[in-house]
């Protein structure tokens, strides 16, 4: 296998990273990478297989079983300050490349890098307190409770945030004292790699901790999962893969953490300010041209706002600034990919066909952004929560208005999905704003506001929104054991 030097590893092109060293995938080949904005080509990834994956399990598998790290926070400390130091002096150039290769608008890229590196020091401050505890269950016999990494972990990125949710995986579970695969999304195989060579570059970083495997398909995803060198798998992404990550993890049992797709539902109640609101979920629906799994979805308004809400909601979206991501001003940039871009499109011209009514018709960009992925916002109204458009995560630009007239239905409502991520309440009365986040099923409920997100506050999902939490402290617990020891040692 060609092994390639450090210089040879640079932003457009992202190796694999295996036991501390950068080579080619071992087919030779690459995946190549368009500017979602433009569709020019923007970089290589190497195109692995499950021979790459096996490479980086087993290297891990090593990393693990030596002392050197597992057993040692100071030094796991160290290592991830010192990376949020390199990140830090790169972060320009990182939030860069971040736009070109994801799209997204230059403030959401260094809003994302400033959270990945904060996160990174939050992980790097928890490594060093790490505590068990031990009691005396009968007169001399001790019970002692102490919490050991899982072991090997698998993390699986999606492209949508690609640096703050690589980080989110990676960096509990570095904390925790396991080792790491990261398998990125080919979409975003760039970032991913320049945020990892950052991290490969920090003195004291034993070989095989941290390892990189890129590729086009979902070989080596799927390898990471069945292999039961891998004890944890965190996954971020939608819930028909994550559906099928935990039927292939089943045979080996192994720990998942699994954070999947949203429809976010925003309840706006009676003495909420139209004019102060509808902006606010305007951009709430648009951000990462609406490929964020809280964005808002559904806005649910009181019967006496809805005409309101219907026209001041459709004046926000169609003025927002549509454009490339690098672009001074713009506020929502190209989506994913030209097919992502085309699915989607295809898929909110179903739902308009079905609404009840369209108040804002969204589609491809037309004259300078021909050429990219663009998708402008689309606003519909409807009354039927069992609709497709009001159940089914659209990942895009594509926001539903629907209608209350008291508090239980407004709950009922928004509680009709099969999925639990995030919701918001908007209004003043504040008994009624706690009362409210308590009765929605979801695992973050923001009071007037949205996509307020955290290294300290634990994200997750009920029902088939995930598994598990990241973020904050409960996040570390997705990759350790808590393991009983026992000892009678009598008394005196
Ligand atoms: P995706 O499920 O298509 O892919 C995510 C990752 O899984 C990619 O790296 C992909 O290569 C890999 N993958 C695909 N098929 C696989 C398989 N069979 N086995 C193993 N791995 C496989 O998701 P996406 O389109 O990249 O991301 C968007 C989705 O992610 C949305 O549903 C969104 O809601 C969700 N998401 C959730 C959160 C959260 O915190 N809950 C955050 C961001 C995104």
């Amino acid at each position: 296998m060609e092994h390639a030097t450090q210089e040879e590893m640079n932003d457009l092109r992202a190796l694999n990273l295996i036991d501390g060293r950068w080579q080619e995938a071992a087919s030779g080949r690459h995946g190549t990478r368009q500017d979602p904005a433009d569709g020019s080509t923007l970089g290589q990834h190497a195109a692995s297989d499950r021979r790459d994956a096996d490479a980086a399990i087993a290297a891990a598998r090593r990393a693990f079983e030596a002392p050197a790290w597992a057993q040692n926070p100071r030094l796991r400390q160290m290592v991830m300050l010192r990376w949020a130091d390199r990140l830090e002096a790169r972060a320009e150039a990182l939030a860069q490349l971040l736009t070109r290769e994801n799209g997204k608008v230059l403030a959401q890229s260094r809003a994302e890098i400033g959270g990945a590196i904060s996160e990174i020091r939050y992980y790097a401050g928890l490594t060093r307190y790490m505590p068990g505890h031990v009691f005396e269950v009968e007169p001399g016999a001790f019970a002692t409770l102490i919490k050991e990494p899982a072991g090997v972990a698998g993390i699986i990125v999606p492209w949508n945030a690609p640096a703050v949710l690589l980080i989110r995986s990676l960096t509990p579970a570095l904390a925790a004292g396991c080792t790491a695969v990261v398998k990125p999304a080919p979409q975003t195989a760039l970032i991913t790699a320049a945020l990892i060579a950052e991290l490969h570059a920090v003195e004291n970083l034993p070989a095989g901790v941290i390892n990189l495997v890129s590729e086009d398909g979902h070989e080596v995803a799927a390898r990471l999962v069945e292999s039961p060198d891998v004890d944890v798998i965190s996954f971020t992404g939608s819930n028909a893969t994550g559906q099928r990550i935990m039927a292939a993890a089943a045979p080996t049992m192994k720990k998942l953490s699994l954070e999947l797709g949203g429809k976010s539902a925003c309840l706006v109640f009676e003495d909420a300010d139209v004019d102060a609101v509808a902006p606010a979920l305007a951009a709430a629906a648009t951000i990462i041209s609406g490929q964020q799994c809280t964005a808002a979805r559904r806005v649910l308004v009181h019967a006496r706002h809805y005409e309101a809400m219907k026209k001041a909601l459709a004046n926000a979206l169609r003025t927002l600034r549509v454009g490339p991501g690098g672009a001074e001003g713009m506020q929502i940039g190209p989506m994913i990919d030209l097919a992502t871009a085309r699915a989607v499109g295809e898929r909110i011209g179903q739902a308009m066909e079905a609404a009840d009514e369209v108040l804002l018709r969204g589609g491809a960009g037309t004259g300078p952004l021909a050429t990219g992925a663009y998708l402008t916002p689309t606003l519909i109204a409807h009354r039927d929560t069992n609709a497709f458009f009001v159940q089914e995560e659209i990942f895009g630009p594509l926001v539903v208005i629907e209608r209350f007239e008291e508090e239980a239905e407004a709950v009922a409502r928004a509680n009709h999905s099969e999925y639990g991520l995030s919701a918001s309440v908007w209004t003043h009365d504040g008994a009624r704003a706690m009362r409210v986040a308590r009765a929605l099923r979801n695992g973050t409920v923001w009071i007037n506001d949205h996509n307020k997100l955290f290294a300290e506050a634990e994200t997750g999902g009920y029902r088939r929104s995930g598994l598990g939490r990241l973020h904050g402290y409960d996040a570390l617990i997705d990759f350790q054991e808590i393991k009983h020891i026992y000892q009678q040692v009598g008394t005196v």
